[in-house]
């Protein structure tokens, strides 16, 4: 006979992420976890296990749930109901920006006063106009991001962390991460967040260089260096990214 209680939601923290994940307790051996294609999280767990074991197992398959939402990501891009044209709101370091559109001679963009002024030889071209302002997004980010990198990474040095190798990438699901060789991405859509947003995900991950997990440690560090760290990662969370 199959037991099967009714479920139980988990939400599993990681990096940045709050992943939710509906639990399922019968009668089995193992964990059993799926990510459907419409990204949600199935996980089957024996009766034997408590809550607590089911959420410490679920951490440990973040980094897998990660790749596989990811990879589902491929076939359900982020389009929202964008047409890149002039009257629509863009945001750059948590403050709001309306796009205007005009034809000319060069692809650029430029920030003007409360204006996205995009400038581009095929008006008419979304996905021209949609590359122009990523790529913008993605150079500002490059530039914003290590520079605030710069601010903090001297103290954490002096804390004995190793020096970082910082890359940049359009990421759908975290903010960053930090791999054990000290290696650091940053998502650039970073760049949308207002900047006490940004600088926590960027101490947040230098924190990182010194203790790899999130360990009562690292939690320390981060209280130690940033005391408010809590209500900017709340704000963070309310960044809508399009
Ligand atoms: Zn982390």
């Amino acid at each position: 006979m199959v037991i099967i209680e009714s479920p139980k939601m988990i939400t599993v923290s990681y990096s940045n992420l709050q992943i939710p994940v509906t639990v399922w307790f019968e009668e089995r051996n193992r964990l059993r976890i799926t990510v459907q294609p419409d990204k949600s999280i199935v996980a089957k767990a024996p009766l034997d296990h408590s809550m607590e074991e089911v959420q410490a197992k679920l951490e440990k398959r973040a980094p897998w749930m990660i790749r596989q939402l990811e990879y589902f990501d491929q076939y359900h891009p982020v389009l929202p109901d964008r047409q890149y044209i002039s009257g629509e709101t863009y945001y750059y370091l948590g403050r709001q920006y309306r796009l205007k559109v005009t034809a000319g001679s060069e692809n650029a963009v430029k920030l003007i006063g409360k204006f996205f002024m995009l400038t581009t030889t095929q008006p008419e071209n979304l996905e021209r106009k949609q590359q122009i302002l990523q790529d913008w997004y993605t150079s500002h980010a490059r530039v914003f991001i290590q520079n605030r990198a710069m601010l903090f990474v001297d103290r954490l040095i002096g804390l004995s962390a190793k020096t970082p190798e910082i890359k940049y990438r359009r990421m759908n699901k975290r903010w960053g991460s930090c791999t054990p060789a000290g290696v650091i991405t940053f998502n650039t859509e970073l760049i949308k967040a207002p900047t006490h947003c940004i600088d926590y995900v960027v101490l947040h991950e230098l924190c990182h260089l010194v203790h790899e997990g999130h360990s009562a440690k690292f939690y320390h560090l981060l209280d130690v260096l940033m005391p408010d760290w809590k209500k900017r990662k709340e704000r963070l969370e309310k960044v809508i990214l399009t």
